[in-house]
């Protein structure tokens, strides 16, 4: 082997170690991605979406009418949201704005989506709800005034809240959804 052969082996060798570890790092990046947090959507406009009665009759089901407009709740168990495993982000189903994330959903055991936090406590108003003789404190839609449900102070750390959410107040988008709109808006 003369020199310059001597040369070319080294460096194709150096090469193939290189792209080896190239690869490697893509993994381990790509791992990381799957397994980390859900995106955050970005900071959403909060100016108030005011429409009439009949608006609303006409926009949503007469099962989300019920739930949003008039504080209606669905049975336990019923809905399609509670026992959704997969990653994404919750939004309200009155006007698509991103209300919770899968990364603080658990499982509560009482047959309506739960949540420890929201994705932004901005995004939630919260008013005190005293139907039935309970002191509950019922959680809205800061954007659309709709009802979601209530929030109570037996939920898990680290907040403490329970986030207890109607189905149909929500709409669920799966985070490869996500994923697909941010590069969307990049290109
Ligand atoms: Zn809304």
């Amino acid at each position: 082997m003369n020199y310059l052969s001597g040369f070319l082996m080294v460096t194709l060798l150096f090469c193939a170690a290189c792209n080896q570890a190239q690869q490697a790092r893509t993994n381990v990046a790509a791992a990381t991605t799957n397994l980390g947090p859900v995106p955050t959507p970005a900071a959403a406009d909060l100016t108030k979406v005011e429409k009439s009665k009949e608006e609303w009759q006409a926009e949503l089901t007469s099962q989300e009418f019920y739930v949003l407009r008039q504080k209606g709740t669905e049975r336990a168990f019923s809905g399609d949201l509670w026992d959704n495993k997969e990653r994404g982000i919750y939004t309200c189903a009155g006007c698509e704005l991103p209300l919770f994330s899968s990364d603080t959903k658990y499982r509560s055991g009482t047959g309506w989506p739960s949540y420890y936090a929201p994705i932004d406590e901005a995004y939630i108003a919260e008013e005190e709800d005293l139907q039935y003789g309970w002191n509950r404190v019922e959680v809205l839609c800061a954007r659309c005034d709709g009802h979601l449900g209530h929030v109570f102070e037996d939920g898990p750390e680290p907040t403490g809240l329970r986030y207890c959410i109607n189905s149909v107040s929500l709409d669920f988008v799966p985070a490869t959804e996500l994923a697909r709109d941010e590069s969307a808006e990049q290109n």
